[in-house]
């Protein structure tokens, strides 16, 4: 990323964006192309939303969080009609809520929905959801940022119609470019759909991509060599492996919870890619979050709106390992001592090692 940049209108270019595209695809589990977009992750989230949908139109959207509720705004800011499907914070959507809500609002075009929702640690189940959606007219739209890259995902087979990350989590890569990809039939509805749009027009950036080797406009050059090599560092580890190294470091970093007295957010389907942590009653989490990345160093993040002073969320994707959580709960151990809170010295640590040397 820090070689000079060369044009985009090369084929020295071209060949890094179809590598690029190419070994994206994999990572969803797709056939289909893979669209690069000079944006944070919300503008696909926005592309997906303005492509797929016309004002005036409907669609369900699940709510279980802080990006949940940003697809609600999309909708709102279009004049689309938006459907929310509540969750409380930190439990999964159950497919029963879309089912019912398809039932109930059946001029839906779309379901639009987060496959990790990384504000509170939780994962809906996506295979689920399209299950039903594939069955319907509705397409179903999947923000995979925090999943895409972190846990095996199967756009393909499981018949999501639009799935979208973007380069800052699980990349390892600057933030400022996205990724989306779409089925047949969410590329068919794109083509046809008259929402006025301009620099997310997906068909245009399809043509120019597919057909041109280059995008319809000043692509991120540095970002996109950056996400060939960082796709090459991926395939060179390996899928499995590197699903398999976020699997362990999610579970050591969630063994440490009841070593030290603190509670999972979303116990029963905790996201591979982040990790919350209740902390007790009388403790605020954005104290514990500065001591730990003012005094010791150790970046984690504490929790938004209702969750604000409740909860720590340690991430573990991209470019880390299962040695940074013993880290990550080490600082954490000294930031809660700090704080008053009682438990055993090192025994969060303990239980992270201990199931490292389980998988090693
Ligand atoms: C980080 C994140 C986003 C936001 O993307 P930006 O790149 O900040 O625009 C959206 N959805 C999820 C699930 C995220 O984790």
């Amino acid at each position: 990323m820090a070689r000079p940049i060369i044009h985009h209108r090369t084929p020295e270019f071209s060949a890094v964006l179809d590598s690029a595209r190419e070994r994206m695809r994999p990572l969803f589990g797709t056939r289909q192309e893979v669209l690069l977009l000079a944006a944070s992750g919300s503008g696909a989230m926005e592309a997906a939303v303005t492509n797929l949908l016309a004002p005036g139109e409907a669609a369900i959207f699940v709510n279980g969080g802080k990006f949940g509720e940003r697809w609600g705004k999309l909708l709102a800011a279009h004049g689309m009609t938006g459907h929310e499907v509540k969750v409380e914070w930190g439990r999964a959507v159950r497919p029963e809520q879309i089912h019912e809500a398809l039932r109930a609002h059946p001029e839906s075009r779309a379901v639009f929905m987060q496959a990790s929702e990384t504000s509170t640690c939780a994962i809906h189940p996506v295979n689920e959801i399209a299950a039903i959606t594939r069955r319907g007219e509705a397409l179903l739209v999947v923000d995979g940022i925090t999943s895409v890259g972190v846990f095996e995902q199967k756009m393909d087979e499981w018949g999501v119609d639009a799935f979208l990350t973007g380069s800052q989590k699980a990349l390892m890569l600057p933030p400022g470019l996205a990724m989306i990809a779409l089925s047949d039939r969410a590329l068919q509805r794109t083509a046809r759909n008259r929402t006025p749009r301009f620099y997310f027009d997906l068909n245009r950036e399809l043509k120019a991509q597919r057909d041109e080797h280059t995008t319809a406009w000043t692509p991120a050059v540095s970002l996109i060599f950056g996400l060939n090599k960082s796709l090459e560092l991926i395939h060179g580890e390996t899928l499995p492996r590197v699903y398999e190294r976020h699997r362990v470091m999610a579970e050591a970093t969630r063994a440490a919870a009841p070593a030290l007295g603190l509670k999972p957010i979303a116990p029963a389907s905790p996201a591979p890619g982040v990790t919350g942590l209740l902390v007790p009653e009388g403790i605020d989490s954005g104290k514990i979050v500065r001591m730990m990345r003012d005094e010791l160093g150790v970046s984690v993040q504490g929790g938004q709106d209702q969750m604000k002073g409740r909860l720590v969320r340690i991430g573990h994707m991209g470019y880390l390992g299962p040695f940074d959580m013993l880290t990550a709960v080490s600082a954490l151990e000294i930031a809660l001592a700090r704080m008053g809170h009682r438990f055993a010295a090192g025994a969060g640590v303990a239980a992270v090692q201990e199931r490292i040397a389980r998988s090693v």
